[in-house]
């Protein structure tokens, strides 16, 4: 049984997988392709495939590369279009929050509570602090002090550099009359 010159196994004269170079040295078609894109020579006897194999490689990497180009434009489209729904979605959420300081100025804060509810499955850390240090804010102006204080203090916990955080939380324990950790608070709030 002759065996493929590149990976040594054997070949099924049955089959039609393989291919053999002008002097009769059998490679399976598969082993060929690959060693086709660095060679147009039999690896043993170097003497040159002929035209009609060389051409049926030329036709398939030219496929592959039309196969390659095509994936690369759906991948781009795609990149595209979570480009423009990430916009879209940075855009609402903007619009929410102006809407919400809206009905914080307006004193509409169970309305304000209510919208922020909507956007509670936020998946950026940075919205998320975002929809915290509101409920924060919102519940001081309610006079809530201790719900403030629960939703400034776990914001603070985890991102440290929130002045406007630290400022509530400073205010919400100077209304509860706890005036060292006031002070702690505005301290940070600078
Ligand atoms: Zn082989
Ligand atoms: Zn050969």
């Amino acid at each position: 049984m002759p065996s493929c010159i590149i990976c040594h196994n054997e070949i099924e004269k049955k089959n039609s997988l393989h291919e053999e170079c002008p002097n009769g040295h059998q490679i399976h078609k598969e082993c060929l392709k690959k060693w086709l894109s660095q060679s147009y020579y039999c690896p043993l006897c170097n003497s040159k495939y002929n035209e009609v194999i060389i051409n049926e490689f030329k036709l398939y990497q030219k496929e592959k590369e039309k196969e390659k180009e095509k994936e690369l434009e759906i991948k781009k489209q795609q990149e595209n279009l979570i480009k423009i729904q990430k916009i879209e979605e940075t855009n609402i959420f903007l619009k929410m929050i102006e809407f919400i300081e809206q009905l914080i100025d307006n004193e509409e804060y169970e309305q304000a509570l209510d919208k922020l509810d909507e956007f509670e499955d936020k998946e950026s850390i940075e919205d998320k602090h975002t929809l915290m240090f509101l409920r924060g804010k919102i519940n001081f102006m309610r006079k809530k002090y201790d719900i403030a204080i629960s939703y400034l203090f776990k914001l603070v916990k985890e991102n440290f550099n929130y002045p406007e955080a630290f400022n509530y939380l400073g205010k919400s324990y100077k209304a509860l009359g706890l005036n060292d950790q006031a002070e702690w608070a505005f301290k940070r709030a600078k």
